[in-house]
């Protein structure tokens, strides 16, 4: 039996005791029961759920979920199950009521199943849009979740290692905390951008960019990071950043249902109140809901929070703002769940992209609040990457159908994600995010390509001059060989050197006459 297992269906003790251990009811909100209440069992959710679409499992449906959490809820809490657990009641009449009342006690492997279940949903908030009872499905998952890791029945171990790293090194990616301003010294010697963006608490700025783990530590992501910051410069924006001090967002502890995202958040809420900020602004869609939706539960913010796209279509509308370098590209857009469903940000994304000349955006069917989710998000491609996987490659499918040679979001996460589909596809496709667009069309090239363009220029003109250094020497040598002057020393040494073998020979052929006859002379007077 594998950890997770064991966890999951609890120690052989407990099972021998016949205990499973309590999920702390009491700590849900009432609204969240009266929604699992409100469920009519429809089955909507179930044509819609993405992770179903490739894990065709009863127990990971939204109605099989709310079933079966108030299975385990109703066999360890309520009147009844008091009665159960009474060590004063006799057997006989346990017995009675249980079969009277259906009374059904769940087992470590019973909660072991729900478990696995809760953890396998990317938290994309699809069957929220669709459920007519309106649950508020996202929530009350990530409500779930919490009961269940203060029962210590969660996260599922191959999720662990995001909750510890984000514990011990503020980042879920197991990095060190000196290493998130890296990307921008290494992008500076790249010539990809000009200068390392400025500190927010040593130049005071309006606007803060919170640049997030995904972007600061994923080198193949780092082209969110590097376009936002020539972005901002290009458009002459009072901005800064955090450096070293900038710390996860929490959205990682806060989905996994861990409790101590409620400290980071407090944390990074009392940072940013601090700095006499006006607006924050994120490339990251996880980031950017966590903060404009989830902080405010926790404190107030006396800022304003925007998406990046939001923020540079704000601009457009207000004509501070205008493309005039075209990008000539037909490209798809993905709708990030957490851009799109959580906080309906539809049109920020199409407004840039519509007034970018040369940009031609062509659309998948499930779009907008139906966009297909890519799995990257809620935890699901660390507990299932499998799953993951397959829900990348089934969008990356939709997104070729459009005919389309870029597929576009605006999320680190969905960069992540869509690209793992783009290379277990082999797909033409290539990933781009948003802000790689607008940067393009503001400096009128890509600063990727240029660079790249520019280093093989110049490793082809180090080449070129090795080349003709190791030509001009060749020649040299070739010349000095076949002049008049070096012909006749070669000549002269040459004679030189026979001439002395040949005096070598004849004194070598001398001593062997001498030794012959001395030996001749001996035997004759020998005999
Ligand atoms: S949130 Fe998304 S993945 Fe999770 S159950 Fe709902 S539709 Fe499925
Ligand atoms: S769509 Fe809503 S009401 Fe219908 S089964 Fe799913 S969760 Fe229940």
């Amino acid at each position: 039996m594998s950890t997770e297992s064991r966890e999951i269906q609890g120690t052989q003790e407990e099972k021998e005791e016949g205990k499973v251990r309590e999920i702390p009811l009491h700590n849900l909100d009432m609204r969240r029961l009266i929604q699992l209440d409100a469920c009519t069992r429809c089955g909507e959710c179930l044509l819609w759920c993405p992770v179903y679409d490739q894990d065709e499992k009863e127990g990971i449906i939204p109605r099989r979920k709310v079933i079966d959490f108030l299975k385990i809820a109703r066999s360890q809490q309520g009147f009844l199950a008091k009665i159960m657990k009474s060590e004063r009641v006799s057997k006989s009449l346990k017995s009675l009521l249980g079969t009277l009342f259906r009374h059904h006690e769940v087992s470590h492997a019973e909660i072991g199943d729900f478990v696995r279940n809760l953890y396998e949903c990317s938290t994309c908030g699809q069957c929220e849009v669709v459920c007519p009872a309106h649950i508020d499905t996202v929530n009350l998952w990530e409500d779930l979740r919490r009961l269940i890791v203060s029962a210590d029945y969660g996260p599922l171990e191959s999720q662990k290692a995001l909750e510890k790293s984000v514990k011990a090194y503020d980042n879920p990616w197991q990095q060190p905390r000196a290493g998130r301003t890296k990307w921008a010294r290494r992008a500076k010697k790249d010539k990809l951008i000009q200068d390392e963006p400025r500190n927010i608490k040593k130049k005071k700025g309006k606007v803060l960019l919170f640049l997030g783990c995904t972007a600061s530590y994923d080198a193949n992501v780092r082209q969110v990071a590097v376009n936002t910051i020539n972005i901002l410069n290009a458009l002459d924006i009072d901005y800064g950043v955090l450096g070293k001090d900038e710390r996860c967002c929490g959205s990682v502890l806060l989905r996994m249902g861990d409790p101590e995202h409620g400290r980071l958040f407090r944390e990074n809420i009392r940072q940013f109140n601090g700095l006499g900020i006006d607006t924050l602004i994120s490339s990251c869609s996880g980031c950017f809901k966590t903060i404009k939706q989830d902080y405010p539960k926790v404190e107030t913010l006396n800022f304003e929070v925007m998406h990046t796209v939001e923020f540079l279509a704000r601009l457009l509308e207000q004509e501070k703002l205008t493309f005039l370098n075209p990008v000539e590209k037909v490209v798809t857009y993905h709708d990030p769940c957490h851009l799109g469903r959580a906080t309906r940000g539809f049109d920020a994304p199409r407004t840039i992209m519509n007034a970018i000349p040369g940009l031609r955006l062509t659309e998948m069917p499930r779009n907008r609040e139906y966009s297909r989710c890519c799995g990257a998000g809620g935890g699901l491609k660390a507990g299932y990457p499998d799953i993951q996987n397959r829900m990348a490659q089934r969008r990356v499918r939709e997104a070729e159908e459009t005919g389309a040679e870029c597929l576009v979001s605006c999320c680190p996460f969905c960069f992540q994600g869509l690209n793992v589909g783009i290379m277990a596809r082999g797909s033409h496709l290539l990933m781009k995010d948003m802000s790689s667009l607008v940067a393009e069309s503001l400096l009128g090239y890509d600063v990727f390509e240029k660079a790249a363009k520019e280093a093989e220029e110049k490793a082809a003109e180090k080449a070129r001059k090795k080349a003709e250094k190791r030509e001009a020497a060749e020649k040299k040598e070739t010349t000095e060989c076949k002049s008049p002057e070096k012909v006749g020393k070669n000549a002269e040494k040459d004679s030189e050197k026979a001439k002395k073998k040949a005096e070598r020979e004849a004194e070598r052929a001398k001593k062997k006459a001498e030794r012959e006859a001395r030996k001749k002379a001996k035997e004759e007077a020998v005999a």
